[in-house]
């Protein structure tokens, strides 16, 4: 398993992940947020074939270069069903506050416990686990097999996402991570969407 953490950054820095098989070099993308060339070039340096973009959420510092690469590849892009209304506003997935404003209208759409497999190495495998609060469409991808999971903004090293954004709820947030993060195993690696790495132990006991 090849997991190539990228920081991109347009106004925010944000984290980008390959998530890649070693043997076929197949892959998925995570979270795109900005800077779709030199993403592109890292794909194309390492001979990754991506299959899938896929969305931790809709904000717009992880969005802002799908449209791009997903053109670019001709890949499709995957997010939580509730993901529309921030693909599809502006105002909801701040791009209007903070660059100009992007709209994604051609996602497709996955739900709490899909799997999602690479085509080409269907032993690759992410669970979609649905942990609103940071927004109503938050997901963690979860390799149960390598023990580690994409969490986007739901939780970072020493920290948890914002909840003062256009669908977010501290309570949710909470649950969220005390009932579906925190029951992973504890040396489950977690990759956030800003900053370093960390994992489900160092986060549970540090409370
Ligand atoms: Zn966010």
């Amino acid at each position: 398993m090849i997991i190539q953490q990228q920081t991109v950054c347009d106004v925010i820095a944000t984290n980008a992940y390959f998530y890649v098989d070693e043997k076929t070099k197949h892959g998925f993308l995570i979270d795109p947020g900005a800077e779709a060339d030199l993403l592109l070039k890292e794909i194309d340096d390492k001979g990754y074939i991506i299959e899938k973009i896929l969305l931790t959420h809709g904000h717009f510092d992880h969005i802002g270069a799908v449209e791009k690469i997903a053109q670019m590849l001709n890949i499709p892009y995957f997010i939580h069903h509730e993901g529309k209304k921030y693909l599809t506003d502006a105002t909801y997935n701040l791009s209007a506050w903070f660059v100009k404003p992007i709209i994604l209208e051609k996602a497709q759409y996955f739900d709490d416990g899909d799997v999602i497999c690479l085509s080409s190495a269907p032993y690759i495998c992410l669970r979609v686990i649905y942990t609103p609060g940071h927004t109503s469409d938050s997901v963690v991808f979860y390799d149960k097999v390598n023990k580690i999971a994409f969490c986007g903004d739901t939780v970072f090293r020493e920290g948890v996402g914002r909840t003062d954004v256009p669908g977010g709820d501290m309570q949710s947030l909470w649950q969220s991570i005390e009932n579906r993060i925190w029951s992973l195993p504890d040396d489950t690696i977690l990759y956030c969407g800003h900053g370093l790495q960390t994992s489900v132990e160092n986060e549970k006991y540090r409370r």
